[in-house]
This record gives structure tokens, sequence and C-alpha cells, in this order.
């Protein structure tokens, strides 16, 4: 066997480097010398194989501080076989773990990733308050990544296919061992050198640098159903985020709101509309033009109309979201009292009132009588 180098040498850090520094050149030279980035290159798999055992013990502060003490005699007959790629073989790790059968302390690790499911994205839609009460089609558009067309969502550039990462034989995981307050642990890890993939791509696709996917503003179409009020949300399946690895989409959540009208206002399926009458119109009884959602239609008053008196349309109103049946239309009228009246007016307004007497009156001429009896 030739003369092994210095541990420190071969991750090029000093003797006093912290366990960030190694971890930091350890994961440069991996991905540098990976046998899956050079294959069939003998000498990058040495190099390799070197800078992962280095690796695996500076970062074991116990086997470190031996190695430190004694260099690489204080290895010989620890245990320790590097032999094979990532093929480390903490023997305490095995021990507990077939004893506790997993890793000590619940820390677990992150599974290799299969199949998931995409993200679901969430957008906001405003439409009008007819749009809402009589449904509408709307096109939109949405960003949402997209499975790469150059590669096919593979990620690796055409021609090419990614590969098995030998570094944790696709499993995505690597074991590494951990000094806690009872001793060294063994415990799982994403794989370094492929992020946990379990797969490398040696020649990524220049589309979508190797993610298998980019970022698309995609034209959409809505059905909103009428009879839909401010702030439902409307769900399309699959229209979310693809998912990995053959999971499913995502789905995509359309939020509406409804803008304001400029007369009618909604409670449930019911229309609330206010209009304006005059006092000779609610005392003389008339017929008015009331607004609808499908226009203005003739609507009689009866005469003595006080103010606030609410008229109800039936199914005037907006119509239920999974019936056919629909809602009412309630008109309330406010009486206007005029403020600017001509001499003229005010002529007649006190004949009126000469004539009438109180007699007329009589609302007033009950309250009158209530305020009396208060007094008595
Ligand atoms: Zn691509
Ligand atoms: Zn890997």
């Amino acid at each position: 066997m030739p003369e092994k180098r210095d541990y420190y040498e071969v991750l090029g850090v000093d003797r006093n480097a912290s366990e960030a520094d190694l971890k930091k050149a350890y994961r440069k030279l991996a991905k540098q010398y990976h046998p899956d980035i050079n294959p069939d290159n003998k000498e990058a798999e040495a190099k390799f194989k070197e800078i992962s055992e280095a690796y695996a013990v500076l970062s074991d502060p116990q086997k470190r501080q031996q190695y430190d003490r004694f260099g690489h005699a204080g290895m010989n007959g620890a245990g320790f076989d590097f032999s094979g790629f990532g093929g480390f073989d903490f023997g305490f790790g095995d021990i507990f773990e077939s004893f506790f059968g997993g890793s000590p302390f619940g820390r677990s690790s992150r599974q290799r990733s299969g199949p998931t499911r995409g993200a679901d994205l969430r957008y906001a839609m405003e439409i009008t308050f007819n749009e809402a009460a009589f449904g509408v089609s709307k096109e939109f558009r949405v960003n949402r990544m997209q499975s790469c067309h150059v590669c096919s969502g593979t990620g690796a550039k055409p021609g090419t296919s990614p590969q098995t990462c030998k570094h944790c034989n696709g499993t995505g995981q690597v074991r590494y061992a951990q000094a806690t307050p009872f001793g060294q642990m063994v415990n799982m890890r994403a794989c370094d050198v492929c992020q946990g993939q379990g797969t490398l791509i040696p020649h990524p696709c220049e589309e979508c640098r190797g993610s298998g996917r980019v970022q698309k503003n995609v034209k959409l179409n809505i059905d909103i159903p009428a009879g839909i009020d401010d702030n439902q949300t409307i769900s399309l399946r699959g229209e979310g985020e693809p998912g990995t690895k053959g999971g499913p989409s995502g789905d995509l959540y359309v939020t509406i709101r409804v803008k304001p009208h400029p007369i009618f206002s909604r409670e449930g399926y019911n229309i609330i509309c206010e209009v304006p009458i005059t006092f000779t119109q609610a005392a003389l009884g008339a017929e008015l033009d009331i607004p609808t959602l499908e226009g203005t239609i003739k609507y009689s008053i009866p005469e003595g109309t006080q103010t606030g008196t609410v008229f109800r349309l039936r199914n005037k109103g907006i119509k239920h979201l999974r019936s056919n049946s629909k809602g009412d239309l309630y008109v309330k009228v406010n009486v206007e009292v005029p403020t600017k009246l001509s001499s003229k007016q005010k002529e007649i307004l006190s004949q009126f009132a000469e004539v009438s007497g109180d007699d007329v009156f009589v609302q007033r001429k009950n309250f009158f009588e209530k305020v009396k009896n208060l007094f008595q």
C-alpha cells in the first residue's frame, strides 16, 4: 500500500480547521472528484476515496484527536475499513442501529425524495357584482413551474441521462458519525453529493440547469358559477405546480373578490337596494322605476307609503350556487323631504297644512296622545 497522505493535506485545510471548514472543503472536493462526475477515471476515484476517508476521520472529534496524536498509526486497528465508495463502516453505529432499530434520539434523517406532490398555488381574481350573479368564464395567467420542454423534465441534457449516485448507491442518504454526550452515534443524512436525490446529472440540461422544471407564465380558463360570493374560493385540481418523480400536481386555488356595486348590496342570495322617492310619491302612491339585475321594472307603491318601508320582489335576487332557485330583491324606499322650495310651493304646502289640520297626520296625533298619557 502506498504511503498515506496527511488528512489535513488531503482536504487542503490547516490543523486548526473548524468543523465547518472541514465540511466546506470536503464538499468542494467531493463534488470535483465524485466518480459519477468522472466516469472511468481511476485517478479521480482514488482521490475521492482519499478525501472521503480524510473527512470521515477529521469530522469525528474523537478520531480527529486520535489522528492528531498518533497520525495514521493511531487509526490502524481501530476497526475502520474504508474500502469502497462511501462504505464507511463505523461499527458502533451498526450496533446502535441494531439495538434501537434506527437513529438514536429520533434524529431522523431526510428520506430519499420519492414522488412528491406539487405545491398548491393561490390566485386572487376580481369580478363584477353582475359577473358573480350570472356566472362568467375568465381567462387569466399565472406563473408556475412546468416540466422542462427541452429535457422532458429529466434535467439531463438531451442525449444524456441522469445516473445513480454511487456515493449513496442511489439511496440519497449517507451515514455520518456524530459526537453526543453518550458517545459516538451514527446517523443518516442526505447525501452531500446528490443532495439526497439519489441521482446525479453529469450533463445538465441548459434550459432548466438540471432542475427539470422551468417557470412559465401559463394561460388558464376558469368557469365561475352564478351565485358565487365575495371571498369564495374555487379550486382547479391539478393546476398547481407539477409533482416530482411522477408525483401528482398540486391544485390552484382561485379566490374570488367581488367588486362593490354602485346601488346593490348583497346578503346571501338576496339583493338590497335603497330607492329615494319624493314625499308626494309617498303620500299619493306612485309607479316607480325599480332597478334589478335584469334591468329596470315598474313597481307600484301604495299611497301613504312611509319612509324606510321595504318591499320584497320575489325571485329578483341572485341564483343559488347549487340550485335554480333565486333570492329576492328588497327595495327600501327613502322619502326625501324637499329642501329648496319656491315661494309658490311654500304657499301650496301652507294651504295644505291649513286644510289638513291635525287630522291627516294620524301617526303624529297618536304619538302626542301617548306623550300626553305619559304625564297624566
Ligand atoms: Zn431541462
Ligand atoms: Zn448520493
